[in-house]
């Protein structure tokens, strides 16, 4: 199940499909080459240019709000909510992330999450954000990657909840076991959905390991 997809822990995901994309590069150990960057928000451990840079190579397209990209060297493309365009081949939608009780990620920045389309299959990136009234018209997903840690962003019934708006065929929590969040945010997150599921929509939760 989501073989194609590997989570080297935080946001920082690998989806392999017609095109390589990266998510939220961070604390890469290995050195790859990403077809697609998608970073959501300037916070250090979303947008880091050493660890951009580890999966970048010449061709590779680099996806980020203005305040990342200002830090960021090679191919930008400078994306703000609402915006819809295909780079590296890849379909992109910038969505909403924000706090909506909290500070951290206030909506006039103008940070991100992604809809993204590999393969016929839509992903879907929430970024650092709460469970906000625009992830409702979200749909179609195949799957969706959710923070759960709480404290900067949504906790993990936040997140399942969200999870139920959006309805996605598998719902991945991520933001957790590094900065903030633990292995138990992602197993609450997977059980209050299995729990939420029993009167709502479908959703299968993937708690993917750490490479
Ligand atoms: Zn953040
Ligand atoms: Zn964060």
């Amino acid at each position: 199940m989501l073989e194609n997809i590997t989570w080297f822990g935080h946001d920082t995901f690998k989806i392999t499909g017609e095109m390589v994309v990266y998510t939220d590069p961070y604390k890469i150990k290995k050195l790859d080459t990403a077809d697609l960057i998608l970073i959501t928000h300037s916070h250090y451990d979303h947008c880091s240019p050493d660890d951009v840079a580890k999966v970048s190579g010449d061709k590779t397209v680099i996806v980020a709000p203005k305040d990342c990209a200002a830090k960021l060297k090679g191919n930008i493309k400078i994306t703000a909510p609402g915006d819809k365009f295909t780079a590296a081949g890849v379909e992109i939608e910038a969505v909403p992330a924000y706090n909506t009780n909290k500070n951290f990620h206030p909506k006039s920045n103008g940070w991100v999450g992604y809809i993204f389309t590999l393969d016929s299959k839509r992903y879907y990136l929430a970024g650092d954000t709460d469970h906000i009234v625009e992830m409702k018209s979200i749909k179609d997903i195949y799957a969706a990657f959710l923070p759960v840690s709480g404290v900067y962003v949504m906790t993990a019934d936040e997140a399942a909840q969200a999870a139920c708006d959006i309805a996605p065929k598998f719902a991945v929590p991520m933001h957790y076991g590094d900065i903030v969040g633990t292995k138990k945010d992602a197993a609450r997150f997977a059980a209050e959905i299995r729990r939420l599921n029993a009167s709502g929509p479908k959703i299968e939760p993937v708690i993917l390991p750490q490479h």
